[in-house]
C-alpha cells in the first residue's frame, strides 16, 4: 500500500491528537478498543464502554470465525498493519474502520474522535470524510453545501421541501407558491435555474421545451380539481417558466369563488388571499402590513360569466396601484389580456372556458433573465417571505409588494 501524502495542516493536527491520544492512554485505563496507536496489550475496562461502542463487542468466537481474517490485508501481521495504517490520512482511516467490523476491531474507533464538531470540516487532498463515504453510498452523492451524502436533487415535478432543504440551499431558495402534496406537487429551488443556465447551448435564442422544468400534476383542492402544467423554454435569450394551472368543479358548476378562496397563487406578490397578513413582530411594529392588491381576484372574477362570479364575498382590498388600476380597466373580462406583476417578472392571462362544467384557465410566464446574475436578482422577487420576524425591507409578499422597475420579457 503506498504511502498517502499529508497536507501540513492535517500532519499537525494527527500528531497533535495523536500526542493527545498517547498521553491519555498512558494516563488513564479507559482505553476501550485497540488501534494503530494504543498498545494491544491493554486490557479493555468494560465498564467504561459507551452504550455507543456495545455493538462492536462480539462473542470471541465470532471474532475468531469472521471470515475477513483470510483477506490479505489481515492476514499481514498487525504490526506492520497498523504502521501501514499510519500512513493514511484521518479521512481514508476513518474510512477504513467502517468497512467491515474487524477492521473497526482491528484498527479502533479513536480516529473518529478527530471528526467531532468543527474538525469534521476539515479536508485533506483526498476530500473530506464525508465525501469519502459517499463514494461507497448508491443512490447518493456528496453535498458540498451540507457536508452529508443525501440523495441527488430531483427536477421540480419529484422535488420535494425536506430537512435537508433548508442546510443545503438556505431558507430563500424555494418557490413555494404550488402545491406539495403525496398526490403530486412542483417545487423549484434556486439550483433548478442555476443547473439551466450551465445546461444551456452556446448561443442559443429560442428553444424547444427544457425537460428538467417538465410536469403535470392534479390535486384535490377543497370543491375544486387544480391541475398544473409545467415548461420553460429559452425565449429571446431569456430562460422563461410557463405555468398553466386549469380550475374545475369537483361537483356541479364551477364559481368564481371556488377558485378565490382556495386561495390561488401565482406568484409571491399575486394571491386572491383574504386573511389578515402576519401581524409584525414588536420590534418591528413599524412595519405594518397592507391588505392583498385586488388585482387578481378581479382578473378572476371578470373571466368568469357574470352568474357565476355573485357570491364572492367583500373582501378587504388595498386600492390599486396606479399601474394596476389602468391593467384593471382595460383587462376586465378579456381573455387574451395579459396581466403583469410590478413587484416580479411574472405575467398571466386568465380565461374561462363553459367546457367540462365550466374550467378556469390561467397561464402564467416567470421570466429568470438571460444571464445568471440577472436571475439571481430576480429570484429574491419571486421567493416569498412574509414572517413575522422580518423587517419590512426582508419582506416579499402579496403584503410586502414593493413597485419593482421590472423588465418586460417575450413569452412565445
Ligand atoms: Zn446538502
Ligand atoms: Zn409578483
Amino acid at each position: 500500500m503506498p504511502a498517502v501524502r499529508r497536507s501540513k495542516r492535517l500532519q499537525s493536527l494527527q500528531s497533535s491528537t495523536k500526542g493527545a491520544r498517547q498521553t491519555r492512554s498512558t494516563q488513564s485505563t479507559a482505553q476501550t478498543l485497540r488501534g494503530p496507536f494504543d498498545r494491544p496489550e491493554r486490557k479493555i475496562a468494560r465498564q467504561q464502554i459507551s452504550k455507543t461502542q456495545t455493538y462492536l463487542n462480539r462473542p470471541s468466537t465470532k471474532v475468531l470465525s469472521d471470515p475477513n481474517h483470510a483477506t490479505p490485508l489481515f492476514r499481514i501481521p498487525r504490526e506492520l498493519l497498523y504502521l501501514i495504517t499510519t500512513h493514511l490520512p484521518p479521512a481514508g482511516l476513518a474510512c477504513l474502520t467502517l468497512t467491515c467490523k474487524l477492521a473497526l476491531e482491528t484498527l479502533g474507533i479513536d480516529i473518529w474522535a478527530e471528526f467531532r464538531g468543527r474538525a469534521r470540516l476539515l479536508h485533506g487532498p483526498e476530500g473530506s470524510l464525508c465525501k469519502l463515504l459517499a463514494r461507497d453510498l448508491p443512490g447518493h452523492e456528496y453535498c458540498v453545501r451540507c457536508e452529508t451524502a443525501h440523495p441527488p436533487l430531483r427536477p421540480p415535478r419529484e422535488h420535494r421541501v425536506n430537512k435537508f432543504t433548508q442546510s443545503c440551499f438556505g431558507s430563500d431558495a424555494t418557490i413555494d407558491y404550488w402545491p406539495q402534496l403525496e398526490e403530486g406537487g412542483y417545487s423549484i429551488v434556486w439550483p433548478h435555474i442555476q443547473r439551466a443556465f450551465e445546461e444551456r447551448l452556446p448561443g442559443v435564442v429560442d428553444s424547444g421545451t427544457i425537460e428538467l422544468f417538465d410536469g403535470e400534476l392534479t390535486v384535490k383542492a377543497g370543491s375544486v380539481n387544480y391541475t398544473l402544467r409545467s415548461s420553460a423554454h429559452w425565449i429571446k435569450r431569456n430562460l422563461v417558466l410557463q405555468q398553466e394551472y386549469r380550475l374545475s368543479s369537483r361537483q356541479g358548476v364551477l364559481q368564481a369563488v371556488d377558485v378565490t378562496s382556495l386561495p390561488l397563487r401565482i406568484c409571491a406578490h399575486h394571491t386572491t388571499a383574504t386573511t389578515p397578513p402576519t401581524p409584525p413582530s414588536v420590534r418591528h411594529h413599524a412595519a405594518k402590513p397592507v391588505p392583498n392588491s385586488p388585482l387578481l381576484t378581479h382578473a378572476i372574477a371578470t373571466a368568469f360569466p357574470s352568474n357565476l362570479s355573485k357570491k364572492l364575498p367583500k373582501a378587504d382590498f388595498r386600492d390599486p396601484a396606479p399601474s394596476e388600476a389602468t391593467q384593471m380597466r382595460t383587462g376586465a373580462g378579456d381573455p387574451e389580456f395579459i396581466w403583469r406583476c410590478r413587484s416580479c417578472p411574472t405575467k398571466f392571462r386568465v380565461a374561462h372556458s363553459p367546457e367540462n362544467g365550466g374550467e378556469l384557465i390561467v397561464n402564467a410566464w416567470y421570466c429568470f433573465g438571460s444571464e445568471i446574475h440577472r436571475a439571481v436578482d430576480y429570484w429574491k422577487w419571486f421567493v416569498r417571505r412574509d414572517l413575522a420576524s422580518l423587517g419590512v425591507k426582508k419582506r416579499n409578499s402579496e403584503f410586502y409588494a414593493p413597485s419593482r422597475s421590472v423588465p418586460d420579457f417575450a413569452i412565445e
